[in-house]
């Protein structure tokens, strides 16, 4: 009998308005995830369905996890809408298969369709209870659910229930600009704010040579990670050694750090605008470290007015573990290789900056033509969730 994965939308579905926007979005990402496979997918207003290849299930199961925007998802027996039809392939499915106690579930979304949900239940459950031997109806506890959903022209028939990813469908927000380091948090907040239908390009800050190249291929690794979710990423690897040693040449010790972000913020600002994003995204969590207390962040914040989205802002540390072991960044993650923010921590950095002074500090460099010259090198590579080596250089 003939299978296809029936999909719910689920939190999509609250979209009143934008609900077509909702589903094309999400139709189109699952159409590019699936190009792989030889599949067929239709939507409607409520469902879509796929009919693929029963050798490529397992394939096509995990590529759908990395979608977000579903909800649910089932591998449906796919009957024609016909009650003596129904009973009869009910019934074969069922034979073979293990239970004590059951339960039958309709839904009729049909309503042409003339016998009603419980009378489907009804019926449905008299033919198992009459063809299968020691089994008996459980409305509470079921061992078996068995949901059939009524359509026009083909109904559906189901036992399992296949969590989505949830969130909103990649592209139904604009774009984000990550800030993404090596580190453990700013991928997991990628993450998140993708989960929340928000692209991203990625912005990686390097200080060659005082950071080795092998950190760089790190944050590249860590991209491929993220690109899973979505078709590609734009990584933009912002060369920041010179800044970087005006700062430590020119400033005072504590305020080093908050300089630095300063400087990361206003170039954030700056190639948001160059890359079309609206916000800006990082993995700053709060009392992390001294520049992320809220007096730090504050003071670090004042120098652009893009709103910045901080997902993992209230996690605890072992939280953003745990979602980047799922997310299978972690690993990556903790390899060992300096990053930009690293090789230059001061002994005592400012835990509650003032902004005054932190604007007297810059002013002892000419950090504006830095930052133009730091934005007209951006060397913008396209990262893709499979390939061994990054691609083309933009
Ligand atoms: P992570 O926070 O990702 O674990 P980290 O701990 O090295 O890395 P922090 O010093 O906590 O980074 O910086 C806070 C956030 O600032 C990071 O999560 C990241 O979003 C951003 N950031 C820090 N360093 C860089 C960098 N070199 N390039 C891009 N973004 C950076
Ligand atoms: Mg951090």
């Amino acid at each position: 009998m003939k299978r296809v994965i029936l999909i719910k939308y689920g939190e999509l579905t609250t979209k009143k308005g934008n609900r077509n926007f909702f589903i094309k979005t999400l139709y189109q990402n699952i159409k590019n995830k699936l190009k792989p496979f030889d599949v067929s997918i239709f939507k409607d207003r409520s469902r879509m369905y796929i009919e693929f290849l029963e050798s490529d299930l397992e394939e096509i199961k995990k590529s759908l996890d990395c979608v977000f925007g579903i909800h649910m998802y089932h591998i449906a027996y796919l009957v024609d809408t016909n009650i003596d039809t129904i009973k009869d392939q009910l019934l074969n499915l069922i034979l073979d298969m293990n239970f004590s106690t059951f339960k039958v579930e309709t839904k009729r979304s049909d309503k042409s369709f003339s016998i009603h949900s419980q009378e489907m239940n009804r019926i449905l459950g008299g033919v198992v209870l009459k063809n299968k031997k020691n089994v008996s109806v459980d409305v509470h506890h079921p061992e078996l659910l068995i949901q059939v959903e009524i359509r026009e022209k083909y109904s559906y028939i189901y036992f399992n229930a296949y969590k989505g990813s949830g969130g909103y469908p990649v592209g139904t927000q604009p774009k984000g600009m990550l800030m993404l380091s090596g580190g453990i948090d700013s991928p997991v907040a990628g993450y998140l704010a993708m989960k929340r239908g928000i692209p991203i390009d990625c912005v990686y800050f390097e200080a060659i040579p005082h950071t080795s190249l092998d950190a760089r291929n790190k944050v590249i690794e860590l991209s491929k990670k993220l690109a899973k979710y979505t078709n590609e990423i734009h990584l933009h690897i912002v060369n920041f050694t010179k800044i970087q040693e005006e700062i430590y040449k020119k400033c005072h010790p504590n305020y080093c750090i908050t300089i630095m972000r300063r400087m990361m913020y206003r170039i954030m600002e700056q190639l948001a605008k160059k890359y079309r994003g609206l916000v800006i995204i990082n993995g700053e969590s709060i009392g992390q470290v001294a520049s992320q207390t809220l007096a730090s962040m504050s003071v670090i914040n004042e120098v652009t007015s893009m709103p910045v989205i901080r997902p993992v802002a209230c996690f605890d540390k072992l939280e953003i573990i745990d979602l980047a072991k799922k997310i299978d960044t972690y690993d990556i993650s903790i390899l060992p290789y300096e990053d930009c923010c690293t090789v230059f921590v001061p002994k005592h950095p400012v835990i509650h900056p003032s902004l005054e002074q932190a604007k007297k500090e810059e002013e002892k460099f000419d950090y504006s033509s830095l930052i133009e010259d730091a934005i007209d090198c951006v060397n913008t590579i396209v990262v893709k969730e499979k390939e061994d080596e990054f691609s083309n250089l933009l």
